[in-house]
């Protein structure tokens, strides 16, 4: 799927997160992060080819995600497996605490929990698609869904362009249209400066 379709994906996964469970008190800088970190999430599986955003927006970004490809084993490996998000959440978690005092208003694991949520939409994403995912690395089988390869989408095509995206804005709209209330008071009553 493109960044696009992920980005889209990650949201509609918080949505779906915080409606099932909803959060205590939070701090407005909190959810804004949460928000950043889920985008983030969303594309942060395809850092393992060198065209990611990550790497186009780097001086020689170019190389270093040749170089960091193939460390992971290339594209829709390592980074596209339970072992890669248990690699992502550790990682993520390290660096998260490490700034957490350079930002003392925000509640690090709940980022956390928002960023790793867009990592596992990303991965469910992409078993839609004709290339599968290979969830149980070192099992080097890619799964798809639907099982029938041909049935599946391709990347940044019409069925993932003109169905999958409209979609998922349809599902995230519906989803907060129809939680509305629910939505309305979690945000009235659990955020704070
Ligand atoms: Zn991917």
């Amino acid at each position: 799927m493109t960044a696009r379709t992920h980005d889209v994906a990650a949201l509609t996964a918080l949505t779906v997160w915080i409606l099932a469970v909803p959060p205590g008190k939070t701090t407005v800088a909190t959810a804004l992060t949460a928000v950043l970190a889920n985008q983030l999430g969303g594309i942060a599986p395809d850092i393992d080819q060198p065209t990611a955003p990550l790497w186009r927006n780097i001086p020689v970004g170019r190389y270093f995600g040749k170089i960091f490809g193939a460390l992971v084993g290339g594209h829709r490996f390592f980074c596209h497996s339970i072992l890669g998000v248990a690699a992502f959440a550790a990682l993520s978690l390290l660096l998260l605490q490490f700034l957490q005092p350079i930002m003392p208003n925000i509640d690090i694991y709940f980022v956390w929990g928002a960023f790793l949520t867009g990592v596992v939409s990303h991965l469910i994403m992409d078993s839609f698609t004709k290339e599968g995912v290979p969830w149980l690395l070192p099992i080097p089988f890619k799964f798809g869904f639907p099982p029938l390869r041909r049935l599946r989408v391709t990347t940044g095509k019409g069925m993932e362009n003109f169905v999958v995206l409209p979609l998922l804005i349809a599902l995230t709209t519906w989803l907060c249209a129809s939680n509305y209330t629910a939505l309305a008071e979690i945000i009235q009553r659990n955020l704070v400066k």
